[in-house]
């Protein structure tokens, strides 16, 4: 009985200990696949093994919360979330109201088109009196750049990357700009839709963190590096992309 009773007491400790570790939230946006997606109700994908990582390390709990993408940096900046990983390119604009830690990855802006479409090259975006309609998700660096370079009325913005890939898939639209993982992880369910071989954009993907918080900078940024260099975070990104791909998207 006695024995029965330390047991318990032990297995209570060691849940209250649990229990105790405080909790770090993340925001994403979880239509990124192989980046976050679901798996039924589970939110998965490098970004939420890597984030899972670095808390282990520091001793943390991991919450991911998923949210629209163009509300991640505010939530951060604000201090809703405690950070951002989400398949998030290092940008100056963004620099103005967040942090980045170190990047863990590289991201490509790639460009989707029908199979028998009218779009071949990146320079037929640009040809004398090209008037595409280029979809792309809200708030993303591919909405910045293809609004930059094309004009408001040329880009139509979704709420996410698939949103944007169906409604090329069903004609409604004569590209989609998104990044090369994902857009061929969605372009994998249409056999009407290609990827083109130019890229648009190359970018380093990294966690946001809130400008004041640099102790929490600090200590990803520490528990980011450890994981880069004892190979964890290469081979979080090799269970979920091919091996030619992986080298191209690990960080440099
Ligand atoms: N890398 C792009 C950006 O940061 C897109 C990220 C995403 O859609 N999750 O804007």
């Amino acid at each position: 009985m006695k024995k029965i009773i330390a047991i318990l007491l032990v297995a209570m400790l060691a849940l209250c200990a649990v229990a105790e570790a405080p909790v770090l939230t993340m925001g994403t946006n979880a239509a990124f696949k192989p980046y976050e997606f679901y798996e039924g109700t589970e939110i998965v994908g490098i970004d939420a093994e890597i984030a899972a990582a670095i808390c282990e390390k520091l001793g943390y709990q991991l919450e991911i919360i998923d949210m629209d993408f163009a509300t991640l940096i505010p939530a951060v900046a604000s201090g809703k979330i405690d950070f951002a990983m989400a398949g998030m390119t290092v940008t100056e604009e963004r620099l103005q109201s967040v942090n980045f830690s170190v990047s863990y990855a590289t991201g490509v802006q790639s460009i989707i088109v029908p199979v028998d479409g009218p779009i071949k090259d990146i320079d037929d975006l640009y040809a004398e009196g090209a008037a595409y309609t280029i979809g792309v998700q809200e708030g993303t660096t591919g909405d910045i750049y293809c609004t930059d370079d094309f004009g408001d009325e040329n880009v139509l913005k979704f709420k996410t990357g698939p949103d944007a890939v169906a409604a090329l898939a069903a004609g409604k639209i004569d590209c989609v700009v998104l990044d090369n993982n994902p857009a061929k992880a969605y372009i994998e369910t249409y056999d009407n839709l290609v990827l083109l071989e130019s890229d648009y954009a190359v970018e380093d993907y990294a966690i946001a963190i809130a400008l004041e918080n640099t102790e929490l900078k600090e200590k990803i940024d520490a528990a980011l590096n450890e994981l880069i260099a004892d190979g964890t975070v290469a081979e979080i990104i090799l269970k979920y992309i091919p091996i030619e791909e992986a080298e191209e998207a690990a960080a440099e």
